[in-house]
């Protein structure tokens, strides 16, 4: 079952939204066992206790696979190199297979599924003895608890850091053209800039990030609307 849900958490959008969180630890060790989007562990453990009660498993037996299990996922996450490690790959799932498992490359995290015995992937044609590059996920994912959750919450990982410096010039060279606009009137570069912000905004972000990026933006130009500079300078734009 293990090994099937972890395929699926792979090879569904849906589910490798969640799953990623998992996978973009850059730092591959035994913390990295319990990092788990919250959905997620809700997911595995409905579908466990389903299973519990369709098949009357004993609490006995049910305690002992998961010990079992817990161990085998601390060992397979952790830095370390085991005794004859190449020959217990052929039974269990040991941390040099799992590592793999955590490349950075498609090719290669879509391999070593399996949790405690490599066998599964033996038998499905998904083993593979390589040493990864880089272990983590592609592109820029924050490391913070909150843009955790929400990066489990989201398709594709957030663009990374040279997008906002993109934007910012964006920001800066509308601004200069509604300056341009107004006469380069002084006292009126805030105001410039906010509308300059809403505009690109606008035509960069979805809808709905538009509409929350968009509320403190508004608040401001109505107030920027009361203050004197502001009216001075439309009354003098009116005589004009
Ligand atoms: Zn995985």
């Amino acid at each position: 079952m293990l090994y099937c849900l972890h395929k699926a958490s792979h090879r569904i959008d849906g589910l490798w939204m969640l799953h990623k969180v998992h996978h973009n630890d850059p730092y591959l060790n035994v913390t990295t066992a319990f990092r788990l989007h919250f959905l997620e562990i809700i997911l595995i453990t409905g579908m466990k206790a389903v299973l519990v009660i369709v098949l009357g498993i004993e609490k006995t037996y049910l305690l002992a696979n998961e010990l079992v299990i817990t161990f085998f996922i601390m060992l397979h996450h952790s830095n370390i190199v085991l005794l004859a490690e190449e020959l217990l790959g052929w039974i269990i799932i040991t941390p040099y297979l799992h590592r793999v498992h955590h490349s950075t490359l498609r090719h290669e995290h879509d391999r070593n599924y399996g949790a405690v015995l490599s066998l599964w992937d033996r038998l499905f044609g998904t083993l593979a003895e390589l040493k990864p590059k880089e272990v983590g996920v592609k592109g820029y994912v924050s490391q913070d608890f909150i843009d955790l959750i929400s990066c489990g919450l989201t398709i594709t990982n957030k663009a990374p850091a040279t997008h906002t410096v993109n934007l910012e010039q964006m920001i800066a060279v509308a601004a200069y053209y509604k300056a341009e606009k107004r006469g380069f009137y002084p006292g009126n570069e805030l105001q410039d800039w906010l509308e300059a912000k809403s505009d690109i905004i606008s035509v960069v972000y979805s809808k709905k990030q538009v509409k929350n990026k968009l509320i403190l933006n508004e608040a401001m130009l109505k107030f920027l609307s009361f203050l004197p500079s502001t009216e001075k300078h439309e009354d003098r734009m009116l005589t004009n």
